[in-house]
């Protein structure tokens, strides 16, 4: 089978931001962890490369594939405005934005979001989901630990983030907030997916093959249920 380009160093350099657990964090040897990154080194291994890890914000994930990066993983939606710039693996997960509320909030409607103090971590869909909601001043954070330690602080009324680390900052912060899944707020589900640079099929070829070999080993499923709490 061909081999893309880009792994022709035998490294596929892989951009993440280590802020969005259980996907990725830093762990505490220091290192970036969690499912993303365990499922990118499987993948590694399937394409016998060597896997290397860049820690970056996210906003800037996109525009650096291509260039800094070869791919990114990290809990990314599959968006149209996304797909202009780059291309993306198929699907690997399904999430849904959830809204983060502090003990004793009053919002439970969609409408109830119009003109609140809004949390987000910057460049995200619940950022872009953020922006639309009538006069709500939009918040945005590199790290989404810091919008929840507001939320906590009372200096905003919702964070909105996807399920997954929603889940993991409400046990974090037991008792203090409650995450409340998105449906409720009318909010459409989204596809993660490994994202590549524009046009480089054989990349998003080989990469599909791996996945799909992970999935059908029973590999993915181990990561699923060493990391993530459904
Ligand atoms: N899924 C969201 C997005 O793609 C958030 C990802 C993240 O914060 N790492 O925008």
């Amino acid at each position: 089978a061909a081999v893309s380009e880009a792994l022709a160093d035998g490294v596929l350099n892989v951009g993440t931001n280590a802020e969005f657990p259980p996907f990725e964090y830093v762990n505490d040897a220091g290192e970036p962890d969690g499912f993303d990154i365990a499922l990118i080194k499987a993948i590694g291994e399937k394409l016998g490369v060597e896997v290397q890890v860049d820690n970056m914000e996210f906003a800037s994930l996109v525009s650096s594939i291509g260039s800094k990066i070869d791919a990114s993983i990290a809990g990314m939606t599959v968006t149209d405005e996304r797909k202009a710039s780059v291309d993306f693996s198929n699907s690997y997960y399904t999430a849904v934005q959830y809204v983060i509320l502090p003990e004793g909030s009053a919002i439970a409607t969609a409408d109830d979001l119009k003109g609140k103090a809004i949390g987000v971590q910057l460049g995200t869909t619940g950022d872009f989901i953020a922006e639309e909601i009538e006069d709500a001043t939009v918040s945005q954070y590199n790290k989404a630990v810091d919008a929840v330690n507001d939320l906590v602080n009372g200096r905003l009324d919702c964070v909105i983030i996807d399920k997954n680390p929603a889940m993991v900052f409400e046990s974090k912060f037991e008792g203090k907030v409650t995450a409340v899944d998105g449906a409720q707020f009318n909010f459409e589900p989204e596809d993660y997916a490994i994202a590549m640079p524009k046009g480089d099929t054989v990349l998003v070829e080989q990469v599909n093959t791996a996945l799909q070999e992970l999935i059908d080993d029973g590999t993915f499923d181990a990561l699923v249920s060493q990391y993530i709490e459904e």
